[in-house]
């Protein structure tokens, strides 16, 4: 008997612990994890460093209030705007918070300038911002608001792809364009690079915000530390998470100096976001994927990866229809429903996810070692060629 809410489809699988690309099950069997707490532990499992971190900070301090200073934070959100479009940084302690913050700041910076009644975001529809009652009305999918009382106003909504739509969306009341740079869970469909340049024209045209949700595929998970960077594009805002952790709860938002303006004191607030344990790992973190080679061997690694993933598609044009995503954050698109394939690959000792549009998602740590890549391909080799 579980006395945890149902609400997730587990499977019958748990883990004791894990290093590197590899977890272990509780009865012992060795798993190539290339989920990675979806996106999460970037660094892999038990990273040296960050438990050096954890250990060292525990000793000393944990939490305080943000009613006072935190060096820490303090110095995390200089990096972090260092390295970065930002100026100012807001820290929160997941993607749903920090995605509903980014809403908030851009609709309190128009009111801020007294327009209030700009207010309404722009959102692609069946994208992925969070689970709160906000952000599910903001990924407008029927699957993750029905059952979930009156819906919450403000967000409008166009197909992945559909521009004209999109123009006839834009009108007085719009505040802000807010999109996945590359949609996670919606498949890994990415969101060209002339597409984001040509949204930045509209917004700047439009006098609106440009928010890039980087949660799941920023933090160098595309060999780039934001998966825009090649785009040249500045967003406004830029909500971040999963991958900046290493695993620990972080979440932030980053902005510029315009619409940081609006924040002014008691207008939002976290009681866990940006505590000095959190911050110390992030630092971490960011320290580790800001190493020169660390995102070129990202680049280099994930490339031959995609290459490979590639020829296995040319191999089984009857299985796979696409290979997808940037960096190492791949989907392979099936012809069918993907569950028996990530079954199979399970049963051969991987570790994926699904993703809508029958995609399999592949999130190997960033560090993942080229040997582990090629253990990876072997298995979906193997499965495609016994799969029927
Ligand atoms: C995972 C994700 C979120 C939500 O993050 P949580 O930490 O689960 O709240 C928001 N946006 C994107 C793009 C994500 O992938």
């Amino acid at each position: 008997m579980s006395y945890l809410v149902k609400n997730y489809n587990r499977k019958k699988l748990s883990f004791k612990k894990g290093k590197g690309s590899y977890l272990y099950s509780s009865n012992g069997i060795k798993y190539l994890d290339f989920i990675q707490g979806i996106a999460v532990n970037s660094l892999g499992h038990s990273h040296p460093k960050l438990i050096k971190t954890i250990n060292s900070q525990a000793k000393k301090l944990w939490h305080v209030s943000n009613a006072f200073i935190i060096p820490e934070g303090e110095q995390l959100a200089s990096k972090l705007a260092k390295k970065t479009f930002a100026d100012y940084v807001l820290f929160q302690n997941s993607g749903a918070e920090a995605t509903e913050a980014a809403i908030k700041v851009a609709r309190r910076y128009f009111y801020s300038i007294g327009k209030k009644d700009k207010n309404r975001i722009i959102c692609v529809k069946n994208s992925f911002h969070g689970r709160t009652i906000a952000t599910i009305y903001a990924s407008g999918s029927k699957k993750m608001t029905e059952g979930f009382g009156p819906k919450v106003q403000g967000f409008d909504h166009f197909e992945y792809g559909d521009h004209k739509k999109l123009k006839k969306l834009i009108t007085k009341k719009t505040a802000a364009i807010m999109l996945e740079t590359i949609m996670g869970e919606g498949g890994i469909k990415v969101i060209p690079d002339w597409c984001l340049k040509e949204l930045r024209k509209i917004c700047n045209k439009k006098g609106i915000l440009l928010i890039l949700d980087e949660v799941q595929c920023g933090i160098g998970r595309t060999g780039d530390f934001f998966a825009f960077e090649k785009s040249k594009v500045k967003p406004d805002i830029v909500p971040i998470a999963k991958g900046i952790g290493g695993g620990f709860p972080i979440g932030a938002v980053l902005m510029n100096k315009k619409v940081a303006s609006g924040m002014t004191p008691g207008s939002h607030g976290s009681t866990f976001g940006g505590n000095p344990l959190a911050m110390k790992i992030g630092i971490t973190v960011l320290d580790i994927i800001s190493n020169k080679n660390f995102l070129l061997n990202v680049k280099t690694n994930s490339k031959y990866f995609h290459e490979q993933l590639k020829k296995i598609k040319e191999e089984f044009p009857k299985i796979i229809k696409e290979v997808r995503g940037k960096g190492f954050l791949i989907g392979l698109q099936l012809f069918h429903d993907q569950t028996k394939f990530i079954k199979k690959l399970m049963d051969n000792k991987l570790l994926t996810i699904r993703a809508a549009e029958n995609v399999v998602r592949i999130l190997p740590p960033l560090n993942v070692k080229k040997k582990e890549i090629n253990q990876a391909l072997k298995i979906i080799q193997k499965v495609c060629s016994k799969y029927k």
